[in-house]
């Protein structure tokens, strides 16, 4: 060992003389094994070494001794070796000293050459904004920066001590809607091993939200860890200038409203969305009718007022899902959106959207202590028709605009005529309804109901309006209306309590017969509906057992147990139960077994084929033989010919009603034709 090994050994005694140097020690000093032992320790070390009497010492105390020093070779030249010192016995017991060394020039300029990249590195990235740094996915999913710059200060907030291990912290610092996607994006550049790149928000202790970008190239190492070498630099400025770019193209920058540009994404949106769910939608244009006066009159930044609060109150009254969009002057334009599936209910939703609309811009607006009113005029066109583009699609509501201003302003007009009809029909329907309520206008006709001998066993009441102008409106004109309106409520009341009042005067005349009452779906679901028949029974004094209620199947649709409930009430109280029109609606046959029922009213469509018809036929025979099976009794509604009334009678239809055996009649009529001759007041 002493003469093959590479280091050089010298053999001494103990802080004496050198007794013999190996081959390579002598090599290294450039001396022979004599020359060395000649000049011993003091000449061969440099003992002005501030290292050295470290060493010693610690052999002294340790009985050995390792450390960097100095040394000098035969020329006189210092070299740096790193270097042992050992005491050991020999076989004869005596103590001698070993001292092993090792030139260490070149390591030490490797060193100094790697602390030299060290800090260019750390200088170069003092001066880089972001953070340059190693990041490490480990087999296990742990995450870890094992270099990091300075800048991880400013992008984190953390020091790169903090993470070299373990970066599970820095997980808290991002935004957390944005965290799965950070992550996600991780996953994929360590599976697919291309770039991460990422954009994403982190909430920083200090500098709140800022936006930040990775940009970090993957490698797989033999571990299977992912190591990435990248940067992260901070994009808050860039984010901010890009959304403001986007508020400039798409927003007004006098209202904030969406411009003319983002309206028509989204009516294109719309388009898209109403061909496919089958939805009505409208674009209403809205103009201001006196703006321009008012401008010009009062300046500028009264206009703007005017018109940033006409924009608040506009988006006030619109749901989050619709569109106010300012697109000149003073132009707004609404996108409403689901409006029904129903074109003409579509119309009458846009109708009370815009008739709102007009009323909130008929108040008027306080600006600098005066007060200003500006009407609007509104313009509506119904989507989707065929073929029908965004261009179309505001030129429409622009004309039906113009015709609204064109007819007197403060006016709502829609583009197709006959919707503006069918609109303004209604809506002077609904008001003259109201009043034909408080008027009495409402007429009660009866329509018998005969036995199988032709006997007028019973009446269904049937309401009539009897108009000033417009005569006698059918109750399929303006019942639906009533209905949507929540007129049918005080309207129903009405007819019940004539009914319980005739009844009250049939009982004195001595007359038997039953008489129907038709009952609305929302009149049966109102809170009050129980008492109050129970109060017009008492005021009355009517006996309830000849009070029949038809109600529609549609009835069960909804909140079924609430229905039961509602329905075995007013049972008790003895009032019988019919089903109108039965066989057109929801026909399952549960609620038939469950509910207390008295009959069931066959469908005039299904009477009118009959006996020829041999699915309608069969359809009767078999409503007839369920409901007799369930002890229900049938009325057959409809019945126009004699060939009908035959058939029901031979099939054991309970009663028949149809124009064969009577018209609906005026009830005084009906009244004194069954025999009544009292004189009470209708
Ligand atoms: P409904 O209860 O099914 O009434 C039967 C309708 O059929 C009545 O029409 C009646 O005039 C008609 N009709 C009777 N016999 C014949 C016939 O042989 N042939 C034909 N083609 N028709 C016949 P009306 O009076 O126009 O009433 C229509 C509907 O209006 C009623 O249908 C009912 O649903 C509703 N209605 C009428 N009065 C009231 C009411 O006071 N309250 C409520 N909620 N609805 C009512
Ligand atoms: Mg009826
Ligand atoms: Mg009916």
């Amino acid at each position: 060992l002493f003469e093959h090994t590479m280091d050089g050994v010298f053999q001494a005694e103990p802080g004496g003389a050198i007794l013999s140097a190996n081959p390579a020690a002598c090599a290294m000093l450039g001396l022979s094994e004599a020359e060395i032992c000649q000049r011993g320790r003091s000449e061969l070390l440099d003992l002005s070494d501030p290292r050295l009497p470290g060493l010693i010492a610690a052999r002294q105390r340790d009985g050995q001794a390792r450390g960097e020093l100095r040394m000098r070779r035969g020329d006189g030249t210092l070299f740096e070796v790193e270097l042992t010192s050992a005491l050991y016995q020999d076989r004869a017991g005596r103590w001698l000293s070993s001292i092993v060394f090792r030139d260490n020039t070149e390591r030490r300029r490797l060193n100094q050459q790697l602390q030299a990249q060290v800090n260019l590195l750390d200088n170069l990235s003092q001066n880089v904004p972001g953070v340059l740094y190693q990041f490490q996915m480990s087999p296990d999913g742990r995450l870890s920066y094992p270099f990091a710059s300075h800048g991880m200060r400013t992008i984190y907030e953390v020091t790169p001590e903090q993470v070299r291990e373990d970066a599970s912290m820095l997980l808290e610092r991002i935004h957390p809607d944005d965290l799965q996607d950070v992550l996600g994006s991780i996953q994929t550049s360590a599976q697919t091993l291309q770039p991460w790149r990422f954009e994403y928000r982190v909430i920083l202790p200090e500098q709140g939200l800022r936006w930040r970008v990775c940009n970090a190239q993957p490698e797989r190492l033999p571990d299977g860890s992912t190591l990435w070498h990248g940067f992260n630099a901070d994009i808050t400025d860039r984010k901010e200038a890009e959304a403001h770019t986007f508020r400039l193209a798409y927003f007004d920058a006098l209202t904030g409203l969406p411009n003319r540009s983002l309206l028509r994404d989204r009516i294109d949106q719309s388009l898209a969305q109403a061909r496919r769910n089958r939805q009505y939608g409208a674009v209403m244009f809205v103009d201001l009718d006196n703006f321009k006066q008012i401008n010009d009159a009062r300046g500028h930044s009264v206009g703007d007022h005017l018109l940033t609060e006409v924009a608040q109150r506009l988006q006030a009254l619109l749901r989050v899902e619709d569109t106010v969009a300012r697109i000149g002057g003073d132009e707004f334009v609404l996108l409403i959106n689901d409006l029904g599936q129903d074109v003409e209910a579509s119309a009458r939703a846009a109708m009370t959207v815009a008739e709102r609309v007009r009323a909130t811009l008929d108040r008027p607006h306080q600006i600098d202590s005066f007060s200003y009113t500006s009407t609007g005029s509104i313009g509506i066109s119904l989507f989707p028709k065929a073929g029908q583009q965004i261009d179309d699609l505001l030129r429409e509501a622009d004309t039906a605009m113009y015709r609204a201003k064109s007819t007197g302003r403060n006016r709502v007009a829609f583009f197709e005529l006959t919707m503006q009809h069918e609109v303004e029909e209604r809506l002077a329907l609904e008001q003259e309804l109201n009043e034909a309520l408080a008027t009495g206008q409402l007429r009660l006709h009866v329509q018998s109901q005969v036995d199988a001998h032709g006997q007028a066993v019973a009446g269904e009441l049937l309401v009539r309006w009897l108009h000033p102008l417009r005569g006698l409106v059918p109750p399929m004109r303006f019942i639906p209306l009533a209905e949507e309106t929540g007129l049918i409520l005080p309207l129903g009341e009405w007819v019940i309590e004539q009914a319980c009042q005739t009844l009250a005067r049939m009982q004195r005349g001595g007359l038997t017969q039953a008489l129907s009452v038709n009952v609305s779906a929302r009149q049966f679901r109102s809170d009050d509906f129980v008492p109050r028949v129970r109060a017009i029974l008492q005021s009355t004094g009517a006996p309830a057992h000849q009070l029949i209620f038809e109600v529609t199947e549609s009835l069960f649709i909804q909140d079924w147990e609430h229905c039961l409930r509602r329905i075995s009430e007013l049972v008790q109280m003895g009032i019988r139960f019919s089903i109108d029109d039965f066989g057109t609606g929801y026909s399952s046959l549960r609620y038939l077994q469950r509910l207390p029922l008295f009959e069931l009213k066959i469908d005039r469509s299904f009477v009118q084929d009959t006996p020829h018809d041999v699915n309608d036929t069969a359809i009767v025979r078999s409503i007839l033989s369920m409901a007799h099976h369930l002890g229900l009794e049938v009325v057959a509604e409809g019945v126009e010919n004699r060939a009908q009334a035959d058939f029901l009678l031979a099939n054991q239809c309970d009663r028949l009603q149809g124009y064969l055996f009577a018209q609906p009649q005026p009830l005084e009529d009906w009244l004194a034709q069954m025999g009544l001759n009292d004189t009470s007041p209708a």
